[in-house]
């Protein structure tokens, strides 16, 4: 059975100047540091704003920190006139791991649909960078209990075209669009339910082998008081952390969720 590394990644979003992360991120390394972190056991990455990213990267790089970075969207594209927008190779160019595709605020806000996500994630595999995708239901859908269906149809959707070894190397993110940034969770076995859905339909489109290298994580309302019963589900290999990941205290709790 694969070995799946829990990550657990702080998407930042659109706070933190370049000097507030830098801050951000020493803080958090001291402390988990201080406690004894094993990056071999869980891995962590912080997702700073594009203006922050190099200032980040060097720090990490100069100290050598346990904290892996990415950016919280990419390009589809790889070069030339798109105006506002950063490529996979300017950022793994930067030393970034990691590229968020697909956030729900990206696709509420930013009309970015599945074939959209999907050409995000192509992009970043072609520059060695590892996609989150994002997937996840809006609130109506989960009162009219279709949260399982819409969520891997999003999944089918935002891994088009992808073949097995890149879908291996992707990372899953479930996150609840009623449970981001609520404050409302949800349940560990709830979660579970639709990690676990994910991992199964995984199997279905590329194989057993395929889906049991796939790391999925849970996104929404993530806390220190929570995440331990949210990794104790056997579908769910780390979080995505929005708000808890902007306090370093919290956001060490979390990683430390054993
Ligand atoms: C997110 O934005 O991906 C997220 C999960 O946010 P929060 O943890 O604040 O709900």
């Amino acid at each position: 059975m694969a070995t799946r590394t829990p990550l657990m990644a702080g998407n930042w979003k659109m706070n933190l100047d370049h000097l507030e992360a830098t801050h951000l991120v020493q803080k958090l390394s001291w402390l988990l540091r201080d406690a004894g972190h094993d990056a071999a056991s869980v891995e962590v990455a912080v997702l700073p704003a594009f203006t922050a990213l190099r200032s980040v990267q060097t720090l990490v790089e100069a100290d050598d920190l346990p904290v892996r970075t990415g950016g919280q969207d990419i390009s589809a594209h790889d070069s030339g006139a798109r105006t506002g927008e950063v490529s996979g190779a300017m950022l793994a160019r930067l030393g970034c791991t990691y590229a968020c595709v697909g956030h729900s605020e990206r696709r509420e806000y930013h009309g970015e649909d599945d074939a959209t996500v999907a050409a995000k994630a192509a992009a970043a595999h072609r520059h060695g960078l590892v996609p989150i995708v994002c997937v996840g239901e809006p609130q109506e859908v989960r009162e009219a209990s279709e949260h399982v269906a819409y969520t891997l149809a999003q999944l089918d959707g935002s891994l088009a075209g992808l073949g097995g070894e890149q879908v291996a190397a992707t990372v899953v993110a479930y996150e609840p669009v009623w449970a981001i940034g609520t404050g409302l969770t949800c349940g560990a076995d709830d979660a579970q339910e639709v990690c676990g859905a994910i991992r199964a339909r995984l199997a279905e489109t590329h194989g057993d082998a395929v889906a049991a290298q796939v790391r999925v994580l849970y996104g929404g309302s993530v806390k220190p008081s929570n995440v331990a019963g949210i990794m104790a589900k056997p579908d769910i290999d780390g979080a995505l952390v929005g708000g808890a990941s902007l306090a370093a205290e919290d956001f060490a709790g979390i990683v430390r969720f054993r």
